[in-house]
């Protein structure tokens, strides 16, 4: 069966050629999966009892299902999903006064290794289907009966390690035939997979590029991010510069902050000297406790100070404001109870 959610409307009409159907019906299609969002092909009303037949016999149209979803005070809402393979994954629902935005995974697990990351202990189970992350912004619509405006991808797995299924989904979830959202309001996380980020910049869609720094040098990056080991800093942040001069998007730089591990005024110092001058942004994150690490995260006082030093260089920075902490929100901790009390 084929993953007909995961085709542009160029590949469906391949499709329908391929099963002697004439090449409009594919517009139709595209539209009632990703415009009107139905999961099933009795709906496509407009199709023949006949066509509507053999789709099923040949395609399938992925769903998730929910497995749990939590609301946080704040409006924060966590869903647990389950895949059509038994793989659960989850994404967070986020309202903000802008509008509501959505936190997506990319990967079933992952294999970057960073130390502070839930989402990585148990490694890489697979990859995500281009389907699979639009059904984690359709499916929360569905249920809440919202309209998303912004996504950032960011949940459970490393984009740029999933690469042409993910730039498949920003394509499909921002074609005016479909959703229609605006690729300015996607936003793309990396741990700094160069050769990722130098390929996006060349595929012409201004996403928002966040880049997992962390750390502002090598020996320290090393200790909690084993992807530092592949690539330096001073090649990813080329690769960054590289990404603006080509979309012209402002990077974000995101900053984990470890107590007593990357958070002290000399690494604040060493931060600026690196990307002062650059059109970027830094966002600071006290880092969320996994239970399965020991990392603290730093003190008010730690992260106030850190801010005024880059400010100090003109740099803009904000600190994440952190939402949903009473829910598990930080990622991969609600997959990983889930697993452990299914064990
Ligand atoms: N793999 C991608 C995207 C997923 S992680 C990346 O590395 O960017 C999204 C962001 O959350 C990254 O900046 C990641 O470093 C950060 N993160 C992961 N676990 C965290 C935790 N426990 N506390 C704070 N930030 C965390």
């Amino acid at each position: 069966m084929k993953d007909i959610k995961s085709f542009n409307e160029e590949e469906l009409k391949t499709e329908m050629k391929s099963i002697g159907e004439p090449a409009f019906r594919a517009g139709q299609i595209f539209s009632w999966l990703h415009e009107k969002k139905v999961n099933s092909f009795e709906e496509m009303t407009n199709l023949s009892k006949d066509l509507r037949n053999k789709l099923s016999e040949n395609y399938e149209i992925t769903a998730l299902s929910e497995v749990r979803s939590l609301k946080s005070t704040d409006g924060t809402v966590k869903f647990l999903y389950k895949l059509k393979d038994g793989q659960v994954i989850e994404s967070v629902l986020m309202s903000y006064k802008h509008g509501y935005s959505i936190c997506v995974s990319s990967q079933v697990g992952c294999r970057m290794g960073c130390m502070f990351c839930a989402s990585t202990i148990d490694g890489l189970v697979r990859n995500l289907t281009p389907s699979e992350i639009l059904e984690q912004v359709y499916e929360a619509e569905r249920s809440c009966n919202v309209s998303i405006s912004n996504i950032v991808i960011m949940g459970s797995g490393e984009p740029m390690d999933n690469y042409d299924n993910v730039v498949k989904f920003i394509r499909l979830i921002s074609d005016e035939k479909g959703k229609n959202l605006s690729v300015r309001n996607i936003t793309l996380s990396t741990c700094g997979l160069v050769p990722g980020i130098r390929r996006l910049a060349e595929e012409g869609l201004p996403v928002t590029l966040a880049l997992s720094l962390h750390a502002p040098e090598d020996e320290l990056r090393k200790t909690i991010m084993p992807v530092a080991k592949a690539f330096s800093v001073k090649e990813i942040l080329e690769a960054c510069d590289y990404f603006f001069e080509k979309t012209s998007r402002r990077v974000t730089f995101e900053y984990s902050m470890i107590d007593g591990v990357n958070d002290s005024a000399e690494r604040a110092e060493q931060l600026a000297q690196l990307i002062k001058g650059k059109n970027c942004h830094v966002n600071l994150i006290p880092v969320n406790k996994i239970k399965e690490r020991n990392f603290v995260k730093s003190g008010d006082n730690n992260v106030a100070k850190f801010k005024n030093i880059l400010e100090k260089y003109r740099i803009n920075v904000t600190i994440r404001r952190s939402m949903g902490t009473d829910i598990d929100a930080a990622c991969g901790q609600l997959r990983r109870s889930f697993m452990e009390e299914s064990n």
